[in-house]
């Protein structure tokens, strides 16, 4: 049985023990959301990972996506990238190779780290289709679910699937007339070529049932892919990609009542104050699955930058709903990210994450903590505090000034030091409050 299906028949199993002591909420109320769908746990049942809980009511999490192109494919560069994904905090890692021996890249990131790792099970079969018949568009059908339950097999926690293109998607994309940006998903792309092409129904669409019930097997979460989320700000929430998410929402609904654990991806690139209307969208009309937005990227004109422009999108998302988010790196629309980048994208979401934990639950007590150690210049307290403790430690002593207690920023004209030790029987009233 998975997850939901044990929450269902009131068993609090041993992963919603762990969520619920890793965010501080009681476990019947964590069995209760699992069993309603509103919480997921990728927990492949033939791999330990950390276990890690997304949706209502936990803090929001982050996703690392890495994986070789096929213009690099560098295996070892893969595993370090996954290991400095785990050090700076990501929670899930997304193995997206689509060059090189993939499977082989899968196996070395999966040794590699203990974080469950999410795949897109279309990449490695168009690119095997591709080896074997010359063409993406030649992939037999059967390979996808060959290859969908080979993955699962292996240990893969959660799939991104695109069940919800389907011709009726790809008819509104036609009468729209295209897109400003076209379309941005690797996997959407292909599947859409290949539809075209073999004038045939998306397989992943027409037998959603049989795609529930490989990954209900190794309980794997489905993750309903976005091959439609704009790739560009003037496309952002047009008809193509809410009929796509509302198909998403309705297939979520499907999985959940087959017994799966299902979560719903979002956009993309999107202006900031649409973020809040595609969230509410995906609540409403999923029964409050866990929403995976991917940033969102809010204005296309900072390339190198997308780290922090997606980042804002993502502090959005999490105080209006998003549940888990994916970053995305200072190479997003340049280059294939390295180690460096994915430490700045990891960083970067987390940061966005926290603040917007901050709206959501109104969780305050870290900042208040650093607010009082800044004030009274505990540095070591600052750092332990800080998101990434060692930047700031790295920043601190290059600048430094000695032993003083004060940085370089003002030196002796530092405010703190100023007023160190007058109000402080004042601050005993501010400090218990
Ligand atoms: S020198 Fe300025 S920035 Fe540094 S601790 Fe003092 S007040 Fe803060």
């Amino acid at each position: 049985m998975t997850q939901i299906e044990r929450a269902r028949t009131g068993e609090t199993t041993e992963e919603i023990r762990e969520v619920a002591a890793e965010e501080g909420i009681d476990p019947e109320t964590v069995r209760r959301r699992v069993a309603e769908g509103r919480i997921v746990i990728p927990a492949n049942r033939n791999r330990s990972a950390r276990v890690v809980g997304i949706g209502k009511g936990l803090r929001t999490k982050v996703n690392a996506s890495i994986g070789t192109s096929t213009d690099i494919a560098d295996m070892a560069m893969e595993v370090e990238k996954a290991r400095v994904a785990e050090r700076y905090g990501a929670d899930t890692l997304m193995d997206l190779s689509v060059g090189g021996d993939i499977a082989a890249v899968r196996r070395a990131v999966m040794d590699a780290t203990g974080l469950p790792v999410g795949t897109v099970p279309l990449y490695e079969a168009f690119s095997t289709a591709i080896e074997k018949y010359g063409a993406a568009v030649e992939m037999p059908a059967e390979l996808l679910f060959e290859i969908t339950e080979r993955q699962c097999a292996e240990g893969v926690a959660f799939m991104a699937i695109h069940c919800g293109i389907n011709r009726r998607t790809v008819e509104m994309l036609r009468r729209q007339h295209y897109r400003y940006g076209g379309l941005v998903s690797k996997g959407g792309s292909y599947m859409v070529a290949w539809m075209e092409h073999n004038n045939m129904e998306n397989p992943l669409y027409e037998h959603f049932d049989r795609v529930v019930e490989i990954l209900k097997r190794y309980d794997v979460v489905l993750s309903l892919g976005n091959g439609f989320r704009a790739g560009a700000i003037h496309d952002s929430t047009d008809r193509v990609q809410i009929q796509e998410l509302l198909i998403n929402c309705e297939l979520a609904e499907t999985g959940r009542e087959m017994g799966c654990q299902t979560m719903v991806e979002g956009p993309g690139h999107i202006p900031i104050d649409e973020i809040e209307a595609n969230i509410i969208l995906q609540k409403r009309m999923s029964g409050e699955a866990p929403f995976y937005m991917l940033g969102p990227i809010t204005t296309d004109v900072a390339p190198g930058y997308d780290h922090i422009t997606s980042a804002i999108g993502a502090a959005l998302s999490s105080a209006y709903g998003t549940d888990f988010i994916c970053y995305v790196t200072p190479s997003e629309h340049l280059g294939l990210p390295y180690p460096e980048d994915v430490r700045e994208g990891v960083t970067a979401a987390r940061i966005a994450a926290h603040i917007g934990d901050m709206i959501k639950y109104k969780r305050r007590d870290r900042d208040k903590e650093m607010s009082m150690a800044r004030r009274d210049m505990d540095w070591r307290k600052q750092f332990a505090l800080a998101i990434d403790p060692e930047r700031a430690r790295e920043i601190k002593a290059k600048r430094g000034n000695g032993d003083s207690h004060t940085c370089t920023m003002c030196g002796s004209f530092c405010a703190n030091e100023i007023l160190s030790g007058m109000f402080e029987e004042d601050k005993k009233g501010s400090d218990k409050e």
